[in-house]
């Protein structure tokens, strides 16, 4: 598997059939447009580093996008979307070279009416949150990265985030109404996937076909409040997490646990928490704040630490607590220290906290810090852990994979960049390959990434 070294030439016939479709070939664009955020895992940065396109092209109208996908099948040329590039598993690094589509040009938002959105798939997350501000509405999920994520890159790439505490992961029912694609067929051609069908595009790592414009469902604008509470233990921060992650009284979009070991990676938290307390991370409504505080207090907590999440997020010198939570709880770490990765494990409903205890105590001191994250799936309250780990060798890091699977914990891998080795059951989807099969018969888009397609 190589991009390198110009083993893929960039082919004149490719270049010609863009016509004007702006093309970078300047081997720094190229080189950084090819990558992502891999390199949080040791064992793929192995693998990746050093594979990258021989070009990148920027679409910026849905027309320009269809010439792309016309040029890639004339030619047989490989094309891997790119939206913010903060993917993690590889999902938009090209495997087999050929040309990068830079989605992020196609950044309007189209309407907004009766609590839906219909964007561009390539807008910036923050700049569409601040534009249906302007209409009274606010996203209801964004990952942490939203100031650098497009919404199209969340879609084909995230599972879930800031608000998936009360409307589940991206895949529930209700969270993706509807997307345009471009698809690779032979005479490519725009489609419209309503409803269920957009199963076919979420988290696919853009194998399925570009997308060009979404339509979601968007939350009456709220002012948010960053809220803090520090606890003596993870055992009772974890415990008042869950039930407050459960009142239905309260109005809440982010409610994220961090052990003590995390606390002093946490700038803007690490001289408010006590020594040794593990910290609950929350995000409220104003009419919620004094009920959940009162909680946290009767729970034994500290409440050590409140701000409006919008003013952070619009001063360059503040960090909204979200970004302590979701993957960034992992960037903070490898900001101060290269030699940590991480996990992303799904916790059952029942039994959480005890098995949350378990997990931590398997550990030896320094190996693993605790993080969770409370999302509301299936009519249940459950959460994931992106424990934070000390990396000492491949063989330790499935060691752990294994502890976790064998008390009934999911783990979605971080380290393999194929759809189905990440996902929860790790086999070939026949239904997966089929609907590459519809929109992408020749494999062009992202190759490598389907093991379904592949090895069928
Ligand atoms: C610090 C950090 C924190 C994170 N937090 C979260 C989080 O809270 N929740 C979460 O779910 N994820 C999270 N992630 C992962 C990542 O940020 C999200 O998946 C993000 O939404 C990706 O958006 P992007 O625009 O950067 O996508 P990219 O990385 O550019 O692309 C992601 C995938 O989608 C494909 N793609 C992009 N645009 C299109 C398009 N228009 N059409 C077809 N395919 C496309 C790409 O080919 C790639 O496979 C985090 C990552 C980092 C590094």
């Amino acid at each position: 598997m190589s991009g390198q070294g110009g083993e893929y030439a960039l082919s004149a016939e490719f270049l010609s059939a863009l016509g004007d479709v702006p093309v970078a070939t300047d081997p720094a664009v190229v080189k950084r447009k090819s990558r992502d955020f891999y390199w949080y895992s040791p064992l793929l940065k192995v693998i990746l580093d050093g594979l990258y396109a021989t070009c990148i092209v920027t679409p910026c109208t849905v027309e320009d996008v269809l010439t792309v996908a016309r040029a890639s099948r004339q030619t047989g040329t490989y094309l891997t979307a790119r939206g913010g590039g903060t993917g993690n598993y590889g999902q938009a690094v090209p495997l087999k070279g050929g040309a990068v589509i830079d989605m992020s040009s196609l950044n309007q938002l189209l309407w907004v009416r009766d609590g839906v959105a219909r964007v561009q798939a390539g807008m910036n997350m923050l700049a569409m949150d601040r534009a249906l501000n302007r209409h009274g509405y606010e996203l209801r999920m964004f990952p942490s990265t939203k100031r650098t994520a497009t919404i199209g890159g969340f879609v084909c790439g995230g599972s879930g985030g800031i608000g998936s505490v009360t409307w589940g992961g991206l895949r529930c029912l209700g969270n993706v109404l509807a997307a345009q694609i471009v698809s690779m067929e032979n005479e490519p051609g725009i489609v419209e996937l309503r409803g269920q069908e957009t199963r076919i595009i979420n988290h696919a790592y853009g194998t399925t076909g570009l997308v060009t414009e979404l339509e979601v469902p968007v939350a009456p604008r709220t002012d948010w409040q960053d809220i803090a509470v520090a606890f003596p233990t993870l055992n009772e921060a974890a415990v008042f997490a869950r039930s407050l992650a459960m009142q239905t009284g309260i109005d809440k979009k982010l409610v994220s646990v961090a052990d003590d070991g995390l606390v002093p990676f946490f700038a803007p938290l690490r001289d408010k928490v006590p020594a040794g307390h593990s910290v609950v991370m929350l995000m409220i409504a104003p009419s919620g704040v004094s009920s959940a505080i009162d909680l946290a207090e009767a729970a034994g907590g500290i409440h050590v630490y409140q701000a409006s999440t919008r003013e952070a997020e619009d001063d360059p010198g503040r960090v909204p607590l979200y970004e302590l939570t979701w993957n960034h709880t992992t960037l903070q770490v490898l900001k101060k220290d290269r030699g940590y990765t991480y996990l992303q494990a799904g916790f059952p409903p029942r039994n959480t906290v005890a098995l949350v205890n378990e997990i931590a105590a398997l550990f030896p001191e320094g190996e693993m810090m605790t993080h969770l994250e409370f999302i509301f799936m299936d009519g249940e309250m459950s959460c994931a852990g992106l424990p934070v780990i000390r990396f000492t060798t491949p063989e330790r890091l499935n060691e752990i994979i294994r502890l976790c699977e064998e008390r009934g914990i999911m783990i979605a891998n971080p380290h393999v960049y194929t759809i189905e080795d990440g996902g929860a059951h790790r086999v070939v989807s026949p239904a997966l390959a089929a609907d590459k099969r519809r929109f992408d018969p020749d494999g062009l888009l992202n190759p490598g990434k389907m093991r379904s397609f592949e090895e069928a």
